[in-house]
């Protein structure tokens, strides 16, 4: 039997899911297939678990830190088991409103594993047809469109020794119930190797990374490099950089092999993450009659995510680009989009990114030498978090707002923030980016005291010299 739909979609993530919805709320037809569980990697092996986990790893270094604000503890634990099943719980919480929105918006689900037959032709494996090893018929769909949302996987490079027992992607290591390493080694600085270095570090854990590059989270802004390092070594995590991994082998524990400039090393841990890079999910996706241009692993996509193909659009990690859920999801709003003529309801051009490690790290558009390198001509404002109210008597980790702004207008080009709550202010630069605000537009707000938002005021106010709260140099 052949179906028919306006639009079909491969993945649910939150690049596919959203753009089902998106397609739902424009009173089209469409269907979308899976063949894991809803909501893709985001919230089954990512964004979610990792946070619900740092949730609990923050809850009980804080409770090991508490008598500085005068309580005493005894006798503190975790339970690991307890804790996978809280994320399962929370999981499954979100999973559900994703059913219930696709159902409401007359989404179709598909459970199974779709191969691409031509320009509008889908084949699905149906999952109940691969688990029961029954001959039932694949599922013939054709569609007006299709789009491509299938994301990507952890990628293992050709180490020797990589594929031994306790030698883990994330995806592994977010699914474990017992707390087995107490001695993690992390292959790779980037977000998700720094993120699991502060759960683990948390937890109690003796935490190892190794980078190939001269800095941990090289992608980022240098000084924000800087300060994570120093706080993670503070917090005892050694970190190796400019350090190549040549081998695994194991002898009691596992022995790691690296090479940096000054010769070979071992790192000794119980359990290694390997957190060097994703490759993009293309595997079965085209029959053999079947391709689309590529770049790398990637589909190639052009500025409305239409692949080389007609009708056939893309979105989200399995393209090139910045692999963030908020990212793939602002895509495939705009793909649908795109496909139906619609105005763009949604900006692109200031897409913000996050580490939620302690304290957090969020940033948006250019940084200081990214705007000087475009050829502007820049000012900069700076507010260091020490003498923020909030951060005094929460006895938090210090840090700091920047922003960086046009020095022709003043608006804003880009802001990187050091903080607790630092991704959720971010949201505020956004706004301004999006909405071509500038720093008095910024500065001219009134925010609740005491609050760690109270520091956007000074850093936009210091554009001009006038923040009223920056200690003199010097001051503590
Ligand atoms: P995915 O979420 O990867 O979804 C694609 C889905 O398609 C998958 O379920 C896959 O099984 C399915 N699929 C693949 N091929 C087929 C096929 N042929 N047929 C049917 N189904 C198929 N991003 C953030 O913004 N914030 C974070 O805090 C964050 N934390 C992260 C932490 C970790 C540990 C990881 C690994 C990632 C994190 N990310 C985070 C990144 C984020 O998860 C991804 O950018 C996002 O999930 C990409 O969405 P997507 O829709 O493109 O694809």
């Amino acid at each position: 039997m052949n179906e028919h739909y306006d639009l079909i979609i491969i993945g649910s993530g939150p690049g596919g899911y959203v753009a089902a919805i998106k397609a739902g709320q424009l009173g089209k037809k469409a269907a979308i297939i899976e063949n894991r569980e809803l909501g893709g990697t985001c919230l089954n092996r990512g964004c979610i678990p990792t946070k619900t986990i740092m949730h609990s790893s923050r809850l009980f270094y804080e409770a090991k830190n508490l008598q500085e604000a005068g309580i005493e503890v005894e006798g503190l634990r975790f339970d690991m088991n307890r804790i996978q099943e809280r994320k399962e719980e929370v999981v499954s919480r979100i999973r559900k409103g994703i059913k219930s929105l696709l159902e409401a918006n007359k989404v179709t689900v598909i459970s199974g594993t779709a191969t691409i037959m031509d320009g509008h032709r889908v084949r699905v494996i149906q999952n109940s047809a691969q688990e029961e090893n029954t001959n039932q018929e694949p599922r013939e769909l054709s569609g007006d469109n299709i789009l491509i949302a299938t994301g990507s996987q952890p990628f293992l490079p050709p180490v020797e020794g990589i594929s031994q027992e306790n030698v883990v992607t994330s995806d592994q290591l977010l699914s474990e119930n017992d707390f087995k390493y107490h001695n993690l080694l992390i292959i790779g600085g980037g977000v998700i190797g720094i993120e699991f270095a502060s759960i683990y570090q948390e937890f109690g854990s003796q935490v190892e990374i190794i980078e190939a590059m001269d800095r941990i989270l090289p992608s980022m802004d240098k000084e924000i490099s800087q300060s994570v390092a120093m706080s993670l070594k503070k917090k005892g995590v050694k970190i190796h950089t400019k350090s190549v991994v040549k081998r695994i082998s194991k002898t009691d524990q596992l022995l790691c092999e690296y090479e940096d400039s000054t010769g070979t090393h071992f790192a000794q841990a119980d359990g290694i993450l390997v957190a060097v890079g994703r490759k993009a999910n293309t595997r079965e996706l085209f029959s053999p009659e079947f391709s689309l241009e590529m770049e790398g692993d990637k589909i190639k996509v052009n500025e409305h995510f239409e692949t080389s193909k007609e009708h056939i659009y893309a979105i989200g990690d399995v393209i090139k680009g910045i692999q963030l859920a908020h990212a793939a999801s602002a895509q495939g709003i705009r793909a649908v989009e795109n496909m139906y003529g619609k105005k763009q309801s949604i900006e692109l051009s200031a897409i913000p990114s996050c580490i939620y490690t302690y304290p957090e790290i969020a940033t948006v558009g250019l940084t200081e030498e990214e705007a000087k390198a475009k050829g502007y001509v820049v000012k900069t404002g700076k507010y260091p978090m020490l003498g923020n109210s909030k951060i005094i008597l929460s006895a938090d980790e210090r840090g700091y707002i920047k922003v960086v702004c046009d020095s022709s207008n003043n608006k804003i080009l880009g802001a990187q923030i050091i903080c607790p709550r630092a991704t959720d202010m971010i949201g505020e630069f956004t706004t301004a980016m999006v909405n071509g605000l500038t720093a008095e537009d910024l500065g001219k707000v009134i925010r609740p005291h005491p609050t760690y938002g109270e520091a956007i005021t000074e850093a936009a106010e210091d554009v001009n010299g006038m923040a009223i709260h920056i200690f003199p140099k010097g001051m503590k």
